[in-house]
């Protein structure tokens, strides 16, 4: 019996794997393997906080393919010639691996794909990612979408009912491992920290298939119920936290999706959380149509916006926490902290770097490459470029979110802040969002929390209007 490398990526998990599914139902002997190649995936190669969570998930894959007779095997790239060299010994008829849609990592397997065929292996690669493909998709005159409403109802009358696959107990017969190349371990990848300053994500996070399948069951009997209300309140545990598992591919959208349609939630409740999927699809959509926008601006117009020259101390305090804007400080130590940030204050925390300290949004989506969990490139370059008010279907420029009422509105007891702000605590609930108008107050609670803000909130926002004017 023939055998097929099944590649894994972006895909670590067994049910619904279309690879996987292909190499079993092809009759083949499964070979799984990663491949280790960070730099051809620059210039947006994974950052620390990714490797840490990778390294994990692939004990967690290596551990499920254990329990079915299987294991997974790990090389160091280049791929192109690790796929071949492992063709080669193992005299594999067959290459599988699921798409993704980075620019750089597109054209590398386009490049694998033809060099494959080219050699008599048969190679294909499937959709394991999204619910339909960046390409399905076309505004009537045959243009990508840039607006998400007419996407979203574009997909929705698009969408396949979600069919799920789960993997077989057990993957027989097996290849013998004499005719596949041992690789090599997984410490030998580098990919953990060498000092352990992940030890909080993984108070918040159990990366691999089973943690994700744990993930979705929570969400659904704790939280999808008043979802569409809660989703904004970061002091409350209203949301999935699904995003670093579906972005290294733990679970598949398809089943996120039946869970939904077999749910009994609130409709408003499933059509909202339906919708924030449909923000990753036109995510991929638009990085797939617009592969230049990670470091460009979707709307050209602000190509001539006269950004702040970077003050490295002001880059270094909104990073750290330390801009004196508490939902501003609270939101980059929970990055810090954990890993992730909750989406309203990603969106406050992304407004006042781009437009209070006036600073060019790809300092800001560098620094949640390396730090999120989730770095995702196309929901992190939608979510920068929306957040900035370059980007598609933008929240316009001037529109400037004041992080002080923005604060009282979605954190109305500050418990978001008193939480990762613990100096701030001792205030009382109004003086939380605005400390610096009790200076003596908080110089007492919080000797060594800023006495004022980098940017003054309301200062701020002026001077971001009046560059945007001088721009038009
Ligand atoms: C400046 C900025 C940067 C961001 N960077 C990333 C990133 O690198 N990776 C990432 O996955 N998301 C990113 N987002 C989107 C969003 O903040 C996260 O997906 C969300 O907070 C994840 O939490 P959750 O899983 O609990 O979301 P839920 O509310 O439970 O949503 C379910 C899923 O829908 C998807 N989703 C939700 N909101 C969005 C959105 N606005 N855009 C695209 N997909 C969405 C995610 O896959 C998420 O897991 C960014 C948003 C902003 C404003």
């Amino acid at each position: 019996m023939a055998c097929a490398i099944v590649w894994f990526r972006n895909d670590l998990r067994l049910d619904d794997n279309p690879a996987l599914r292909a190499a079993l139902a092809g009759g083949y002997l499964p070979v799984p393997v990663y491949i280790h190649a960070p730099q051809e995936e620059a210039p947006w190669a994974p950052g620390a906080a990714s490797d840490a969570w990778r390294h994990r998930s692939l004990a967690a894959l290596d551990a499920a393919l254990r329990a079915r007779g299987s294991r997974l095997r790990l090389f160091h790239g280049p791929t192109l010639p690790a796929l071949q060299s492992l063709v080669a010994i193992s005299g594999a008829e067959a290459v599988f691996w699921n798409r993704r849609y980075e620019p750089a990592v597109e054209r590398r397997d386009a490049t694998i794909k033809r060099t494959l065929r080219r050699q008599g292996v048969r190679a294909e690669s499937f959709n394991g990612a999204l619910l339909l493909e960046p390409w399905e998709l076309a505004t009537r005159q045959g243009d990508p979408y840039r607006v998400f409403t007419p996407f979203w109802n574009a997909a929705q009358a698009a969408l396949r009912p979600p069919r799920t696959w789960d993997a077989p107990a057990r993957f027989d017969p097996l290849p013998d491992d004499a005719d596949v190349p041992e690789g090599v371990s997984l410490a030998g990848l580098d990919l953990a920290p060498p000092r352990s300053w992940d030890e909080g994500f993984w108070r918040r996070f159990t990366p691999g298939e089973a943690g994700a399948r744990a993930a979705l069951q929570r969400f659904l009997d704790q939280a999808l119920t008043g979802y569409a209300t809660r989703r904004d309140r970061p002091d409350l545990d209203g949301t999935s936290r699904l995003s670093p598992h579906l972005h290294f591919g733990e679970i598949s959208v398809v089943r996120v999706l039946a869970a939904l349609e077999a749910s009994t939630a609130p409709a408003e409740d499933i059509a909202k959380f339906r919708a924030e999927l449909g923000w990753r699809e036109f995510g991929h959509h638009l990085l797939h149509h617009f592969p230049d926008t990670p470091a460009r601006n979707l709307d050209r117009r602000f190509d001539a916006f006269p950004w702040a020259r970077p003050d490295p101390r002001a880059l270094d305090a909104w990073r750290h926490g330390r801009t004196g804007i508490p939902i501003v400080d609270a939101g980059m130590r929970e990055l810090w902290a954990t890993g992730w940030m909750h989406n309203r204050v990603r969106m406050l925390v992304a407004s006042y770097l781009t437009k209070h300290l006036r600073l060019h949004w790809e300092h800001g989506a560098r620094w949640f490459w390396d730090t999120l969990v989730d770095a995702d490139l196309a929901n992190n370059t939608q979510g920068w470029q929306w957040s900035a008010g370059t980007g598609a279907d933008a929240a316009p420029y001037f529109r400037v979110f004041n992080p002080v009422t923005q604060a009282a509105r979605f954190d109305p007891e500050g418990a978001y802040i008193a939480r990762w702000l613990p100096e701030l605590a001792a205030l009382p609930v109004p003086l939380r969002f605005a400390p610096w108008e009790r200076p003596g107050l908080l110089a007492r609670a919080a000797p060594r929390y800023p006495r004022r803000p980098l940017v003054d909130p309301a200062a701020g926002r002026v001077a971001a209007l009046d560059a945007w004017r001088r721009s038009r």
